[in-house]
């Protein structure tokens, strides 16, 4: 068995900077929880018109 002889496209991922090994996250540039994550925040930062957000809803619920 010859070491590193079968090197497969790996890439890190941007945000926490662990290897990704699987074709769908080295082409997304993020793992998988990561990715999740950072299409959550894309979310965030464009509030959908007209539908509220989580905020709306915590407001004054637990005082
Ligand atoms: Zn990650």
């Amino acid at each position: 068995m010859k070491d590193g002889v079968f090197m497969i496209q790996a890439r890190r991922c941007k945000r926490c900077g662990r290897l990704l090994t699987s074709k769908e996250a080295v082409d997304r540039g993020y793992g998988c929880q990561c990715a999740e994550k950072a299409r959550m925040e894309e979310n965030a930062k464009k509030p959908i018109p007209g539908q509220s957000t989580i905020f709306d809803f915590i407001d004054d619920e637990e005082v």
